[in-house]
């Protein structure tokens, strides 16, 4: 559908609020926790923080939770009994106030679960989230958006797009018909938006790389173990860069119980050295080196080429958050400036 634009005032978005909670909706936005800001339900407009350049950690546990239960089981006797999960008890969830990145990155996890055989929790968990983005008037420079085909006031991935126009006022984009949905409570409180310049609005995100040029010399340089081995380097292989990644879905299945107990996904990163250790003891990426080639591979050359979708939506948090500062724009201007 075409974007409608319109405005609303902040005391029309509290009654917004109000009224996603009394139809029964939760509402996940970014809240202050003690000297971070992280996603977390929230009962009201003012409990949201709104003017952070990044949570520390994605959304994408509304989709794709740390540790959930795919199914439970009970043996008796020799006979298994499964017991799957209800789909239909899933949460109607507002994601409320996420960055356009991280809107984006929905795209990126929907090709990764919906490959192959698509997965049955992400698809239910996917259909029942409204996504309210808001716009960046700030960003940092970890902030790559602009060069992996997004930006500060981008739409995509967002069902409603909103952008602090001051003075209490939003620019409010209803993106998709989910969208519309969402704010026909106040639809006779949305004003029309003539006056408002969001471009003036937006935070400057001079692009870094193009990612044409990356997705190719990466192929070129697969074999360069020299190349890879003096990138990674630095790399303490701790993961913290997938775990805060909107885009990365790694995991791993444990069972826990005896005879009855559950299946559950757990959060998992290919930069461990115990993703891809076999039972034979064989570990076909046995160095960091490799490692970190498939974590750029997957993102940079792997997805676009086999899902037509790139696996980095440029939110920088991996950058801020890794311990050794390893920031993936220097690493991707390597890899531009390689000569394979
Ligand atoms: S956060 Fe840094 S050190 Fe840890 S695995 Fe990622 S790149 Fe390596
Ligand atoms: S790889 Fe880094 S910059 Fe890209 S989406 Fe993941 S956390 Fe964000």
């Amino acid at each position: 559908m075409a974007i409608e634009t319109t405005s609303i005032k902040r005391e029309t978005l509290e009654k917004l609020f109000s009224n996603w909670l009394s139809e029964g909706k939760r509402i996940l936005a970014p809240k202050k926790l003690g000297d971070h800001v992280d996603f977390a339900l929230v009962g009201s407009l003012a409990e949201v923080s709104l003017d952070q350049v990044q949570t520390v950690q994605s959304p994408k546990i509304a989709v794709f939770p740390r540790v959930e239960e795919l199914l439970a089981f009970q043996s008796t006797d020799g006979n298994v009994q499964l017991r799957e999960r209800d789909l239909a008890v899933l949460p109607e969830t507002v994601i409320f106030g996420l960055r356009p990145c991280d809107a984006a990155a929905f795209a990126s996890l929907k090709a990764i679960f919906d490959w192959d055989t698509p997965d049955k929790l992400f698809s239910a968990r996917l259909e029942k989230i409204t996504v309210v983005g808001l716009s960046c008037s700030r960003a940092d420079e970890y902030c790559f958006c602009t060069s992996v085909g997004g930006g500060p006031g981008a739409a995509a991935g967002s069902d409603i797009l909103l952008t602090d126009m001051g003075r209490e006022d939003f620019l409010l984009e209803i993106i998709s018909e989910k969208g519309r949905q969402a704010v026909r409570s106040v639809s006779a409180g949305l004003q029309p938006d003539a006056a408002m310049d969001k471009e003036s609005r937006l935070a400057r995100v001079t692009p870094a790389f193009t990612v044409e040029k990356i997705s190719s010399v990466l192929a070129a340089l697969f074999d360069d173990a020299s190349f890879w081995e003096k990138q990674s380097l630095r790399c303490l292989g701790c993961g913290a860069c997938a775990y805060v990644c909107p885009t990365c879905a790694c995991f791993d299945i444990q069972d826990e119980g005896g005879a009855s107990g559950k299946r559950l996904r757990c959060w998992d990163s290919c930069g461990f050295g115990l993703f891809t250790l076999h039972t034979s003891g064989h570990n076909p990426r046995p160095l960091q080196s490799q490692r970190w080639r498939q974590r750029l591979m997957h993102k940079f050359s792997y997805m676009p080429e086999r899902q037509s979708v790139l696996g980095c939506v440029g939110c920088g948090r991996c950058s801020r958050a890794c311990p050794v500062d390893m920031n993936m724009v220097e690493h991707m201007r390597a890899v531009a400036e390689a000569k394979p």
